[in-house]
């Protein structure tokens, strides 16, 4: 086996975070109308996150991980991601008893406290890291949050959970912190809020779905580089639906390894979102538990080789109930590089078409190499 193994991963949480009730309607729209006999609950709703739990307790990871209670943030705290007039917003929907801040996101009573919580045991996670205590922690959290940005709301996110922690490291001195996000969505909030920056490197693989309207304005496409100082430390990597787990593994061996070579971060964060599964609601991007558990292998590989094995997880979207924790297990799994898989695959069957999304990733390395200076570097 090549690469090193950590016996443990500690692990982030606290059961307030389960009172964000986000309600019932047709998919996320939170709407009934009316000539439906049977409504479903928002896809961003509590059993996700209580199965995720469940999994990383009884399932074979379990003596693999370590548990540590979240604290809520505090308010001078999401200041350093959060412009004061969007938290002032925040605090009058909640004081006024809950408030749509976009579509499918709902701020509703005791979603305040559980986005607090959410915000805070990452910042927790991270400080753990800082301090020596371990070098792997992951953030089990919800409300997600990779899709707000400092003066606003989008995509079921409030405060920037990762993007929190990522200022909190670089305030603390770590000068080079690289994001990877795999969650299914483009992680726009993370780099609208890192976008001027040379200090955070923002990678981003995602569904190529474009602007979302106002609250998401951001394209997600391959020319959102960053701007100023931050140019070329914004990489998006929008991926074809169905590109699957061969395809997702060469996007990570052509497009983000050669990236974190370049930046060699102190500190690494990767973003994790199980709607880029085969199986899931909200995404078509087909991966499964093996394509997963590839992924954590590698950013786990990345980490050991440039930041001193520093990695903290966050955890971001996923919606389908069940195997969505089983993704986040095998995702572990291959955070721990262990040599066997623990658990299999309930339901994965598809056939992948790769072709299509070699070629993508082929041609974003191409544009890279003409736009961005380092790129040219041999
Ligand atoms: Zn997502």
């Amino acid at each position: 086996m090549d690469g090193s193994t950590s016996d443990q991963i500690h692990v982030f949480w606290h059961s307030g975070m389960l009172d964000h009730e986000t309600g019932s309607g047709v998919f996320d729209t939170g709407m009934d109308p009316g000539f439906l006999d049977v409504l479903e609950k928002h896809p961003e709703n509590a059993d996700r996150v209580k199965n995720m739990v469940s999994i990383l307790k009884k399932g074979p990871i379990s003596p693999y991980i370590s548990w540590f209670s979240g604290t809520p943030a505090r308010i001078p705290q999401l200041l350093s991601f959060h412009t004061p007039e969007y938290i002032d917003e925040l605090r009058q929907a909640d004081a006024a008893g809950g408030k749509m801040l976009c579509a499918g996101t709902f701020l509703n009573p005791g979603s305040w406290d559980a986005s607090l919580l959410a915000a805070g045991t990452t910042l927790s996670a991270m400080q753990h890291i800082l301090d020596g205590q371990s070098k792997i922690a992951f953030a089990l959290v919800r409300p997600p949050g990779h899709h707000a940005q400092p003066t606003q709301a989008d995509g079921y996110c409030f405060l920037n959970n990762a993007g929190l922690a990522v200022q909190l490291a670089i305030d603390s001195g770590c000068s080079r912190v690289a994001v990877i996000d795999i969650d299914v969505h483009y992680g726009n909030g993370t780099a609208e809020g890192f976008y001027c920056s040379d200090s955070v490197l923002t990678i981003s693989l995602h569904m190529n779905h474009g602007s979302w309207g106002p609250s998401h304005p951001q394209t997600g496409c391959i020319d959102e580089l960053g701007d100023g100082k931050g140019f070329g430390f914004n990489l998006n990597i929008p991926l074809p639906n169905g590109t699957g787990d061969r395809g997702y593994e060469y996007a990570m061996t052509e497009l983000v390894a050669p990236a974190i070579l370049k930046f060699d971060p102190l500190l690494m964060v990767m973003v994790v979102g199980q709607d880029s599964s085969a199986f899931d609601p909200n995404g078509r991007q087909c991966l499964t538990m093996a394509g997963y558990r590839e992924i954590g292998r590698i950013v786990r590989k990345l980490a050991d080789k440039h930041a001193n094995g520093r990695l903290l997880i966050v955890q971001e979207g996923g919606y389908h109930i069940t195997y969505s924790a089983y993704c986040l297990h095998a995702t572990l799994e291959g955070v721990l590089n262990l040599p066997h898989p623990l658990l299999s695959d309930p339901i994965a069957y598809y056939p992948e078409d790769e072709a299509l999304a070699f070629k993508v990733v082929d041609s974003i390395k191409q544009y890279w190499e003409e736009t961005l200076p380092v790129w040219r570097e041999k």
